[in-house]
């Protein structure tokens, strides 16, 4: 099963990735923890351009997801969170494989700004956070399962978010044009909510 996820900043798309991802046991590949996973030079490059809440030029997007997606382990199918972000990457991206469903989780921008400026992530365990709402840390310094401190992403700043939220409807949202098989998710309910929504439409067989 060849899956894409597509939402706005805050959605919880990425949440969602995860949580699918182990249930059908195909990967979770996110553009955005692939660039912010980067070494050595590119690195401060692209994180500049991510700071800013800018998007990374689709040539060197392309060839990394092109990698990836080249990996043993996506033979079986993937879950593809953060591309395509744009109607260029989504032409490219038909080049190179066919998607099987898409799903489109809907968030207003109140919400979104509010969930994002409150995510916090921890720096030891990488457990995500958020200060408003669940799942909310008892200290919001604080990790619960590891006492590691929590920190915020540079790019979860209220500047940086509105320009992403900006060019994700500018930008991304064109790209749904381009695919038929869509299942729309509202994405103010809790993350159970929606997982239950989401395997209940796809009829997708679980454990
Ligand atoms: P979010 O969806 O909350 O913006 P992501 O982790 O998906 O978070 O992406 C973080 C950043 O990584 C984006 O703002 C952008 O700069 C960069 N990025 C991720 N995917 C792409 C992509 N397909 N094309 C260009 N830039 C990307
Ligand atoms: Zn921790």
């Amino acid at each position: 099963m060849k899956l894409l996820i597509i939402g706005p900043q805050g959605s919880g798309k990425g949440t969602q990735a995860e949580i699918l991802s182990e249930k059908l046991r195909i990967p979770h590949i996110s553009t955005g923890d692939i660039f912010r996973s980067l070494q050595g030079p590119l690195k401060k490059k692209v994180d500049e351009i991510i700071n800013k809440g800018n998007l990374v030029p689709d040539e060197l997007t392309l060839e990394i997801l092109k990698n990836r997606l080249e990996k043993e382990d996506c033979k079986k199918g993937f879950i593809l969170d953060g591309f395509p972000r744009n109607l260029n990457q989504a032409r490219l991206l038909k080049k190179i494989t066919k998607i099987d469903k898409v799903i489109e989780i809907t968030l207003d921008d109140k919400t979104a700004i509010k969930r994002i400026t409150g995510r916090r992530l921890c720096k030891k365990c990488k457990i995500n956070y958020n200060i408003f709402t669940e799942p909310k840390p008892k200290n919001p310094e604080i990790c619960d399962e590891c006492g590691g401190k929590l920190v915020r992403r540079k790019d979860d700043t209220e500047n940086a978010v509105k320009k992403r939220l900006e060019i994700y409807k500018k930008e991304t949202l064109p790209v749904l044009k381009e695919y038929d098989n869509i299942l729309t998710i509202n994405g103010n309910q809790s993350i159970k909510e929606m997982t239950e929504e989401i395997i209940n439409n796809l009829e997708l067989k679980t454990d």
